[in-house]
C-alpha cells in the first residue's frame, strides 16, 4: 500500500552571506560574539535611522544566483514583511516578496539510480536576518533575552520547485548547493552553525497523479542527516494518515533530533507584505552581471574533469580533490612543487585531512603548508624515508616549524637502503627465527611476510621495505 504513494518535496533554504558588514549598516557581520556587541541605530531600527544597502552583499547574492543558473533580474526591490515578535523591533522584516533578485534556476544532482537529475529553483530573494531570542530560567521565572548581533545580517532565501521526490534527493540537493555556494565564497553554509537553514514542504499523492496536495512544512533540521531522517519520518507519517483516512491539514512541524520525530508547532502570525520606501530599487545592469559571471571560479565538476585529464587522477580521487575549493587549491599547490599528483592526492586524503580534523585546523591555517608537505613527499618519492617514517614526520610538522629534512636528521628517520646494513639485519633475523625459515622452505609462503616484519621491527621501522624483501628472498634461495 505504502508503495502506491509518492512524496512531493520542495525546499526553502536560508543562506547567511559572509559579507564583512551587515546588510544595511557598517556593523560587523559576526553573530557568534558576546551578545549585543555589533549594533547601531540602523540595525536596532531606531526612529529616523536610514538603511544603506551594502554593495558587497549584492555581489555575494548575485554569485549565488549565477551558480544556481538563475535569471538575475534587472530590477529587484525590498518589501516590508509585517509581523510582530520580540526578535523584530520595527515590526517588519525587509525581504523581497514581489520583485526577487533572481528567478528560474536549476541545479543538477545524482539521483538514487546514478543518473543526473535537474531540479528547478523558483526564485532567490534577499532578506535581513532578525535578532536571536535566548530563553532562560532563573529556576522560577522563565526569561527571554534578545541578542541583536544577528539583526540585519544578510540572507538569501532559495525556494525550489516541488521537484524532489525522496529524502536522498533533498540531501543530495543540499550537499551540491553547499559545495557550489562555498566555492564562490558567498557563505560557509554550515547547517550545524546555522549559516545554512533548510525547511522542507512535503505532501503525498498517489503515484499516478500529478496533483499537488496539502503540504506540511518541517523545520529545525540542523544537519544533512537530520534533514534526511526528518523527511523520511514525515513521509511515513503522512502516508499512515492517508491510509487510515485522517485528513492532512496545512501546518508546520518541528523536528526533534533527540526523539527523532516531528511534532506540530504553533503557527506564527503572517502579516501583509508592502513595498518598502526606505531602500531604493536595486538595478542590475547587464554589464554588472556579465562582469560577475566572468569572475566566477572554475566550478567543482569542471575542475574534477580537468584533474582527471591533466593529472591522471582516477575519477574518485578527482571528485574528492575538487570537492572543496581550499582542498583543490592546496592539492594543486603541492603538485606544482613537483610531487606526483596521485601521491599528493593519496597523502592529502588519507593523512592530511584526518590530521586537520583531529586538530580542528583548516588547510588555510595549518602550519603544514603545501611547501612543507611537498618537501616531505619528495623525500618519500626519492626513497630517502619510507612511508611509515613519513607519517611520523608529518605529525611532527604540526608541532614544530622545522623543515621535514631537519626532522628526519634530528629524529633519525632516514631510510636504511645500504645493502650491507640491510644484509646484516636479514642475517640476524634468519638466525633467530630458524623455524620460520624452515616453514618457508617447506612451502609456507606467508612465513616470508613474517620475516620481513621481524626485520622491519629490528630496524625500528626505518628499513627500505622493498629492498629488504629482495635481500630476504635471495638469501632464502
Ligand atoms: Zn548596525
Amino acid at each position: 500500500m505504502k508503495t502506491d504513494f509518492e512524496a512531493v518535496i520542495g525546499l526553502e533554504i536560508h543562506v547567511q552571506l559572509n559579507s564583512a558588514t551587515k546588510m544595511f549598516c557598517d556593523c560587523p557581520n559576526r553573530t557568534g560574539d558576546e551578545p549585543n556587541q555589533h549594533i547601531c541605530p540602523i540595525c536596532l531600527w531606531l526612529p529616523g535611522a536610514m538603511p544603506q544597502f551594502s554593495h558587497e552583499v549584492l555581489e555575494k547574492a548575485v554569485r549565488v544566483g549565477l551558480v544556481l543558473n538563475c535569471n538575475i533580474q534587472q530590477q529587484s526591490a525590498f518589501d516590508q514583511k509585517v509581523y510582530y515578535y520580540p526578535d523584530l523591533p520595527k515590526g517588519y522584516q525587509l525581504s523581497q516578496a514581489h520583485q526577487p533578485l533572481a528567478k528560474n534556476g536549476w541545479l543538477e544532482i545524482i539521483g538514487e539510480d546514478g543518473q543526473s537529475k535537474r531540479l528547478g529553483i523558483r526564485k532567490i530573494h534577499m532578506e535581513e536576518d532578525v535578532a536571536k531570542l535566548v530563553h532562560e530560567s532563573d529556576g522560577r521565572t522563565p526569561i527571554s533575552l534578545v541578542d541583536f548581533n544577528r539583526a540585519g545580517v544578510p540572507l538569501v532565501e532559495i525556494v525550489t520547485e516541488p521537484d524532489l521526490r525522496s529524502p536522498h534527493e533533498a540531501m543530495e540537493f543540499i550537499r551540491t548547493l553547499r559545495t557550489y555556494i562555498r566555492y564562490v565564497g558567498s557563505s560557509e553554509c554550515s547547517m550545524e552553525q546555522g549559516s545554512l537553514r533548510v525547511d522542507a514542504n512535503i505532501s503525498i499523492r498517489p503515484k499516478s497523479s500529478d496533483q499537488l496536495n496539502t503540504k506540511v512544512e518541517i523545520k529545525n533540521m540542523n544537519s544533512i542527516r537530520n534533514l534526511g531522517d526528518a523527511i523520511t519520518y514525515e513521509i511515513d507519517r503522512q502516508i499512515g494518515s492517508l491510509i487510515s483516512g485522517d485528513p492532512i491539514v496545512i501546518h508546520t512541524r518541528l523536528w526533534d533530533p533527540e526523539k527523532r520525530v516531528t511534532s506540530p508547532m504553533r503557527g506564527k502570525f503572517e502579516g501583509p507584505c508592502v513595498p518598502d520606501p526606505s531602500v531604493p530599487q536595486i538595478a542590475i545592469p547587464d554589464e554588472f552581471q556579465n562582469k560577475m559571471r566572468c569572475l566566477l571560479p572554475e566550478m567543482p565538476d569542471q575542475k574534477a574533469a580537468r584533474f582527471v585529464n591533466q593529472y591522471k587522477l582516477n575519477y574518485e580521487e578527482a571528485v574528492l580533490m575538487s570537492s572543496e575549493r581550499d582542498l583543490s587549491e592546496y592539492f594543486e599547490a603541492v603538485v606544482n612543487r613537483k610531487v606526483r599528483p596521485r601521491t599528493a592526492a593519496h597523502w592529502i586524503a588519507t593523512q592530511m585531512v584526518p590530521a586537520l580534523k583531529e586538530r580542528n585546523q583548516s588547510l588555510t591555517d595549518t602550519p603544514v603548508t603545501p611547501d612543507r608537505l611537498a618537501n616531505l613527499l619528495t623525500m618519500v618519492e626519492e626513497d630517502k624515508i619510507n612511508a611509515n617514517s613519513a607519517k611520523e614526520v608529518m605529525m611532527r610538522l604540526f608541532e614544530t616549524d622545522q623543515t621535514p629534512q631537519a626532522i628526519v636528521e634530528q629524529w633519525g628517520f632516514k631510510q636504511i637502503s645500504e645493502i650491507s646494513e640491510l644484509e646484516n639485519l636479514v642475517d640476524e633475523v634468519l638466525s633467530t627465527h630458524s623455524s620460520a625459515v624452515n616453514n618457508f622452505r617447506n612451502g609456507q609462503a606467508k612465513a616470508l611476510g613474517f620475516l620481513v616484519g621481524q626485520a622491519m621491527q629490528a630496524s625500528q621501522g626505518k628499513a627500505n621495505p622493498k629492498r629488504l624483501r629482495e635481500i630476504l628472498t635471495k638469501k632464502l634461495g
